[in-house]
């Protein structure tokens, strides 16, 4: 079989996220097979570029937590924009307008992924694609189901106290920043560690769906969760913690002295609120928690070099051994041809 040509990815140092931390945790081999996916070029290319195909897939579900993301940015941003006019609300033609946008981007793309040949290898790369459609295990209610899970998580804000809590924010607030999941900017995603010590070489990333400056010493920062609600997770999540020690690290400093800053997670599936006001505690706990991460990211790293960032021998990023993780997992497929 012959392969189109494709250039590796320039190298990059090792760098630390909320979103690898979690795929480390929830299982090695999958850790592997998303960041590390050109290791495999030269010992299994079949694998490697059928692995660079699953890569770029997203279930239906982790689509419409995306979409719920885009319209819900969508809507801040011209909430934003109205508000500024003097007006507090968006009318219901402009709201079913954004409505009738995310569905219409939904449906062609599901029309893309439909017609899709994922054995092609024309369509080998850096293509939209649903899993469902690989697997074969798509149905017909699946697509009018994600549309209106999205439309959902939209209405259930709007009617929501949060969403008149934002108007105030735009009103009267210093600053409002809304993310644009849409173009994310990674260089505005990483966080200064450079001043923390053993953070040589790493790079951490990092960005809020929202924040509101009150004045140069209160924020809050705001985290629309599409998932379902983690019940354990009572407290202020590290994820929240990691965008708290960002805004810190902006003003030079990694101590909250003088500081204000109220942190939470929105789910938007029932609306309810996980968070609070940070203290010293939470900013220390979460620079040894990174710390602790990276150090576990080394492990998986020839001579632990987070510079050169070459990942050891497959082998040793074991599969999980809670099946049930498998069963929804984009690899499943190429991690069952993997030793
Ligand atoms: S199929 Fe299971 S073991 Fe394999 S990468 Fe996915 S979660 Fe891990």
């Amino acid at each position: 079989m012959s392969y189109p040509s494709y250039r590796p990815r320039a190298k990059k140092t090792l760098s630390r996220s909320s979103t690898r931390i979690t795929i480390l945790e929830y299982c090695e081999r999958k850790y592997y097979l998303n960041y590390y996916t050109f290791a495999l070029k030269q010992d299994h290319p079949d694998l490697w570029k059928e692995t660079l195909i699953l890569k770029g897939l997203k279930s239906i579900e982790m689509r419409v937590g995306e979409k719920s993301h885009y319209l819900l940015s969508d809507y801040l941003h011209d909430l934003k924009k109205v508000v500024k006019d003097g007006w507090d609300a968006l009318s219901a033609e402009e709201i079913q307008s954004l409505k009738d946008e995310i569905k219409l981007e939904m449906e062609d793309e599901f029309a893309e992924s439909a017609q899709r040949d994922y054995k092609s290898d024309e369509d080998f790369f850096g293509k939209f694609g649903l899993s469902e459609h690989f697997y074969g295990t798509m149905t017909d209610e699946m697509l009018p189901d994600a549309i209106q899970k999205v439309r959902d998580n939209l209405d259930r804000f709007i009617a929501s106290t949060w969403n008149s809590k934002v108007i105030d924010y735009f009103q009267t607030a210093k600053f409002v920043y809304v993310e644009r999941p849409r173009t994310r900017d990674f260089d505005a995603m990483k966080v200064n560690v450079s001043k923390l010590p053993g953070f040589k070489d790493i790079t951490v990333m990092a960005a809020p769906d929202f924040g509101v400056t009150f004045s140069d010493t209160d924020f809050l920062i705001l985290d629309w969760k599409s998932g379902k609600e983690d019940i354990v997770d009572e407290g202020i999540s590290d994820q929240l913690k990691v965008y708290a020690l960002k805004m810190l690290l902006k003003k030079g400093i990694s101590t909250m002295d003088g500081m204000r800053i109220e942190a939470h997670e929105v789910y938007l599936q029932n609306m309810h609120t996980h968070g609070g006001v940070l203290t010293q505690q939470d900013i220390d706990g979460i620079i040894k928690k990174i710390q602790h991460d990276v150090e576990e990211q080394k492990n998986f790293l020839v001579d632990r070099d987070p510079y050169r960032n070459d990942p050891v021998d497959v082998i040793m990023f074991r599969k999980t051994s809670n099946a049930k993780k498998c069963e929804g997992c984009t690899f499943r497929d190429v991690c069952q041809k993997l030793a």
